[in-house]
């Protein structure tokens, strides 16, 4: 079958999705023109903000890829005061980004579950319960993402990185800490909580296949994710998975699978909520803007304190690290209007999606 009659097709399967993923010239055409086809008919020329507040970079883990991991003592350690968190938070909510993300290294501890959830308690009582709130600090016991949701938090990302247990293991470490089933089991538990969950992967990761690409969308869509933050890995020269830097494809090559990631993805599932991803404005300047016109429609400003976003160095030249959180707001908007698309303030963008979910389920999840 020829890519213009796979994409008139109501569904895709596994051989579908790696013709699409190989697709070049202009069946890539075609298919970046379907995507934004659908992303304007189903979300419009609209991109909802989440200010991305990155308040610590200690972490308890050791994956492979991760410039943050436990084992990188390149890196100086730093922890947000709950005064710097909350005055971000109130820069997203004077701004009228309407929502904010809290991301962080992974730690499971009794302090920091007390923590976070006193966090949540702060920040909705400093927006008068309007600022809505994602949280992205890793694996954690149904009880805690169960009392996080009662404080406040109403979205969770935690990316799955990789459907393929065998790449799974090979870019983690083999141990308890860093287990694919307990990550599974942490979506569903984020699920039934009744969060907006999000996942996603890294794409173009060493060892990783277009099959394996085509079952992680597949996962998506089977798993009915709401939201979906996926981006290409990137090497991060301090970190053991740099010894395979000779197995990766050319940079070039990884955005754009990214971008057809997200083009197939936003196709598969018409309404939920796609990242525009900082890593691709790390391979082009315009990455993100990229990612809007072919599918993708929220973006993430980071609204960390400018001096400590150089430490949060997932992997090699981050960028926009030296920029303040005012300087972050006017390059967006340049940037939005250059893919044709309009910011949307003072909205949470939740998506049509969950909302279809939550009726399915008599106005409330679980
Ligand atoms: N610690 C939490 C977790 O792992 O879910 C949240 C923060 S973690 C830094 C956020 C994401 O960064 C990870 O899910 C991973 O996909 C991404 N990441 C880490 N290292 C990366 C790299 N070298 N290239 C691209 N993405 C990377
Ligand atoms: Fe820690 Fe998340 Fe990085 Fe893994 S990806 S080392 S859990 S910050």
């Amino acid at each position: 079958m020829n890519v213009s009659d796979i994409l008139a097709k109501g569904s895709f399967s596994k051989k579908d999705i790696v013709k699409l993923l190989e697709a070049e010239g202009e069946d890539k055409i075609l298919l970046f023109k379907k995507s934004a086809e659908v992303k304007e008919k189903y979300i419009g020329k609209k991109v909802w903000l989440r200010g991305l507040i990155e308040f610590s970079n200690i972490c308890g883990k050791d994956c492979l890829y991760c410039g943050i991991r436990k084992g990188n003592k390149n890196l100086k350690r730093y922890n947000l005061s709950d005064d710097e968190i909350i005055a971000a938070a109130k820069f997203a909510y004077d701004n009228r980004y309407a929502s904010i993300v809290l991301q962080s290294g992974e730690l499971e501890s009794a302090s920091v579950t007390n923590r976070v959830e006193n966090l949540l308690y702060k920040i909705k009582e400093m927006s008068g319960g309007k600022l809505g709130i994602t949280l992205s600090v890793g694996e954690q016991e149904s009880e805690v993402y169960r009392r996080w949701f009662e404080a406040g938090a109403h979205r969770y990302l935690l990316r799955i990185e990789t459907t393929n247990r065998i790449l799974y293991s090979k870019i983690h470490p083999i141990n308890k800490k860093h287990d694919f089933d307990r990550r599974l089991q942490c979506l569903k538990s984020l699920q039934d909580i009744g969060y907006q969950t999000g996942t996603g992967v890294m794409i173009g990761l060493p060892f990783q296949t277009s099959e394996d690409l085509a079952d992680d969308l597949l996962f998506m869509n089977e798993f009915d994710i709401d939201m979906c933050g996926m981006g290409p890995y990137i090497e991060q020269a301090d970190t053991p998975l740099i010894i395979h830097s000779d197995k990766l494809l050319p940079i070039n090559d990884r955005f754009d699978l990214a971008l057809k990631m997200t083009a197939i993805l936003r196709i598969m599932m018409k309404d939920i909520n796609i990242v525009a991803p900082t890593a691709l404005q790390a391979i082009d300047s315009v990455g993100r803007e990229k990612a809007l016109k072919t599918g993708a429609n929220i973006l993430m400003p980071n609204i960390t304190p400018g001096k400590y976003r150089d430490n949060y160095r997932l992997y090699d030249n981050k960028p926009c690290t030296d920029d303040s959180a005012e300087d972050c707001q006017s390059c967006l908007e340049a940037r939005v209007s250059l893919a044709d698309t309009e910011i949307i303030y003072g909205e949470w963008g939740d998506t049509k999606h969950y909302e279809k979910r939550l009726q399915a389920a008599g106005g409330r999840l679980p």
